[in-house]
């Protein structure tokens, strides 16, 4: 039989009905085209039940009383039974997995199930007569309909169903025909036949139609399945999940993360309450939103932004989810919530490091200088007393230098801890900026200078002891500049600036130390503040100008140059001295342009002179600061002045203090060198009293040595001799000439070129002049020398 139906199916589809079986289908599809089919037809089996129940004796009946009733009441039951049997066999299969093997057995039933119809054919049709046998093949042709519409959804089924019919029944009729030659035999068999062919295309159409509507199916069913893999996928890695309750709030579906994010409630299943789950697991800080989604949820109301903190069941870390939803309803009926989960964590721990940088400072935590700012215009006169302790480290920059930023990091790190150990509770430590901190001294009582004194002295004397950062021992100092409220100022923003005003004066002294402000530190900042003003203007009109000292052979007393130095007579602050003002200019950068204006009349004037003492004309010093040399192109501004001027480059030196040499020594050397290249003499002003490295004395292209004006001062007292005589056989030795400057008497004379020093320069000789009194100087001594 099964062999059978598998020839049967093979000619079928050769014949291009392979859509009555599953061939080419993989087998998993071809089960649940299988699986559709049988269970389509067990739905439609009731009504072939009733059918088969009622039809049947209605064909029997027409038999009766012909000498067979036994077989029609045989017939009748068992056929009823029969078809009861299959119904019941196959309800119970109802959840088949729509195996090959189901299907056979399906259709071989199917097959006895037609045939019992054509044995009943067979045997009562011969019986009739013609209008009964008309009446017979109507039911037949009834039954034939009702299978064909009952097996519709199992085509092969149907088609089984229908040839053993058609065939059958036409057998039997054509049969009877033959014997009696009865043309209603003949013409039944015809439209038996004709009924059969019409049904069997009907079904093979069906059969198509289904096939293709199974095909669309399952190209839906597999797009829909990689589009749920993509979801599923996209909800692993997405920060936001759709989550639905139903009315009572139990959830309906929600993403495993968020569950996974949360303590399982006791006695709750696979669908706990969504909002008490969340509620049992949120933080307290999540209370005002907890409370919000209640409500919400109370009046069946959307919301949206509630943000819950909650503490990880599995790392105990903190996480925060953005939840939004809506309430359902359909036709006027609550169904339940339905929104959003977002994972926040990411957002919030941004959110709070923008809030913590805007507040502290990332390197250190400690306050930054918005949070001191808005702390200091706070501050309340009424039973608040504090010292600003504004701590600038020294030398922080060398150690950035030398060590590298890491290193210098790793010590402002350090800094700030020691800083904070050194506090109290009520106290606050900031850092303003680079090395730069603030310690803010708390109280409610008036605070002794003892005491600041005493917290300010520790924290020196704990910052001055070496500190181990990483593998070095990092060796600083700090200075510290100190202002109290509300004796200092009641206006709290102002404590910076007079503590920054004591930190100037504290670095200024010599760092390493505590200076507190004070009422003339003010003045003098306020002075200050003036002076710029007005040094400005003073560069900008030409207003300084050089004077001349004299400079002089100490055996002869012959003159040899002049030293230019800068004199400032301001309309509204009088005389200025070049030792207050040539800081300033050098801290403004004005030192570069009042340089340039000093070394050009320098220069006319030199020509002048030359002119005049044509014989031994004298040579022009100008000094030269080191911001000049720092900043500038030194030599191309000489270079272009001596061009401008026409001064021979031999009659001018440049006057250089040790202080250059900080800068940066390679580069110094090579502007010297390239002066001295182009005929300039150079001398080391203030010679013993800078850095005293004399290492580098015979590397830089020097002409001559000044000795300082301290060391002349103190000629009177022995002590200082040697030092004059080892600077000047230090000169001598290094093949330098040695002048010396402030010589006021003529004791001095003698003593120094007793000691070996060659020239001199000072009040003796001459203090310094105004270009017409030098002209007249230089005049005086050609006439002299002309006449002598
Ligand atoms: P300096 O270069 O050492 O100048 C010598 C200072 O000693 C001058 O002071 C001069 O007036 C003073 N002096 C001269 N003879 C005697 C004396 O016999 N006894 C005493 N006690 N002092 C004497 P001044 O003119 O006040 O200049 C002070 C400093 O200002 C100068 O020291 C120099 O460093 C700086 N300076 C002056 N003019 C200029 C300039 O044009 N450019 C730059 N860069 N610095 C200048
Ligand atoms: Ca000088
Ligand atoms: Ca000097």
């Amino acid at each position: 039989m099964t062999k059978a139906i598998q020839f049967t199916s093979r000619v079928f589809s050769s014949l291009g009905f392979g859509v009555l079986g599953t061939r080419g289908l993989a087998p998993d599809v071809a089960n649940r085209l299988r699986r559709g089919q049988l269970r389509g037809t067990i739905e439609q089996m009731r009504v072939m039940l009733l059918g088969n129940t009622l039809f049947a004796p209605a064909l029997s009946m027409n038999a009766w009383g012909q000498g067979r009733d036994g077989l029609v009441v045989l017939w009748t039951v068992c056929f009823i039974l029969f078809s009861w049997w299959i119904f019941y066999s196959w309800t119970k299969t109802y959840q088949t997995a729509g195996t090959a093997e189901d299907m056979r057995g399906f259709v071989i039933q199917t097959f006895f199930n037609s045939l019992s119809w054509t044995i009943g054919m067979a045997l009562f049709y011969p019986i009739v007569e013609g209008g009964q046998k008309a009446i017979i093949s109507a039911i037949m042709a009834g039954s034939l309909a009702l299978g064909t519409t009952g097996f519709s959804h199992a085509p092969l089924a149907g088609i089984t169903y229908l040839a053993v019919q058609t065939i059958g029944n036409a057998l039997v009729a054509l049969i009877c025909g033959l014997m009696t030659g009865s043309s209603t035999d003949y013409i039944l068999c015809i439209l038996m036949v004709a009924a059969g062919i019409s049904l069997f295309n009907a079904t093979l159409e069906g059969a198509k139609a289904a096939r293709a509507a199974f095909n669309d199916h399952e190209r839906l069913s597999e797009k829909s399945e990689v589009v749920e893999l993509l979801l599923k996928d996209y909800e692993e890695q997405a920060t936001e999940w759709l989550w639905q309750t139903d009315k009572k709030g139990q959830l309906l579906s929600a993403p495993v993360q968020v569950l996974e994010m949360c303590q399982p409630l006791p006695g709750e299943g696979e669908t706990p309450d969504l909002f008490q789950l969340l509620a049992a697991n949120c933080t307290e800080a999540a209370l005002g939103d907890r409370q919000k989604l209640q409500q919400a949820v109370q009046e069946r109301v959307e919301f949206h932004d509630v943000r819950l903190s909650i503490k990880s069941p599995v790392d105990g870390e903190l996480r925060w989810i953005l939840m939004k939803g809506r309430p359902q309803f359909e036709q006027g009926e609550f169904k339940g919530f339905r929104g959003i989960f977002a994972d926040a964590t990411a957002a919030v721990i941004a959110e709070r490091k923008v809030q913590f940088l805007a507040s502290f400072d990332g390197l250190t935590s400690l306050l930054n200088r918005h949070s001191v700012k808005k702390k200091l215009s706070e501050m309340q006169v009424e039973g608040q007393f504090s010292a600003a302790l504004l701590v600038d480290l020294d030398g922080f920059k060398q150690v950035n230098d030398s060590y590298g930023h890491h290193i210098g990091d790793l010590l402002l790190k350090k800094v700030a801890e020691l800083l904070l150990q050194a506090v109290d509770g009520k106290s606050w430590v900031a850092r303003l900026g680079g090395d730069e901190f603030l310690v803010m001294m708390n109280r409610d009582q008036p605070m002794s200078s003892a005491e600041i004194s005493w917290v300010a002295q520790s924290i020196c004397e704990q910052l001055a002891q070496p500190i181990k950062v990483e593998e070095f021992i990092v060796q600083v100092t700090a200075s510290i500049g100190i202002s109290r409220f509300p004796e200092d100022t009641e206006k709290g923003p102002e404590l910076l600036s007079l503590s920054d005003i004591a930190l100037y004066e504290a670095k200024n002294a010599g760092r390493d130390r505590i200076t507190f402000f004070d009422v003339e530190m003010q003045n003098r900042l306020n002075e200050r503040v003036t002076v710029i003003e007005r040094l400005k203007r003073a560069v900008r009109n030409g207003d300084i100008e050089p004077y001349y000292q004299s400079q002089h052979v100490l055996s002869t007393g012959r003159l040899i140059g002049f030293e230019a130095l800068a004199r400032w007579n301001d309309e509204t602050l009088g005389y200025v001295g070049p030792d207050v003002f040539i800081p300033i200019a050098e801290q403004t950068g004005l030192i570069v342009e009042l340089g340039e204006q000093l070394l050009r009349r320098a220069c006319e004037d030199a020509t002048h002179w030359a002119k005049q003492m044509p014989e031994a004309p004298p040579v022009v010093s100008v000094n030269f600061s080191p911001i000049q040399f720092a900043r500038t192109d030194v030599t191309g501004l000489v270079s272009r002045v001596l061009h401008e001027t026409g001064l021979p480059p031999e009659l001018l030196e440049v006057e250089v203090t040790e202080g250059v040499l900080i800068a940066s020594k390679e580069k110094i050397a090579a502007t010297l060198q390239e002066l001295s290249e182009i005929g300039v003499s150079i001398a080391l002003d203030d010679f013993g009293t800078g850095y005293s490295s004399l290492s580098y004395l015979k590397d830089l292209p020097l002409n001559r040595l000044k000795i300082d004006q301290s060391f002349v001062r103190d000629l009177a007292q022995a002590a200082s001799n040697p030092i004059v005589s080892t600077i000047v056989q230090l000169g001598h030795n290094l093949g330098l000439s040695v002048i010396a400057e402030g010589v006021e008497t003529q004791g001095d004379v003698e003593l120094l070129a007793e000691l070996g020093c060659d020239d001199g320069q000072g009040y003796l000789y001459s203090s310094p002049m105004t270009r017409d009194a030098t002209r007249s100087y230089v005049t005086d001594i050609a006439v002299q020398g002309a006449g002598g």
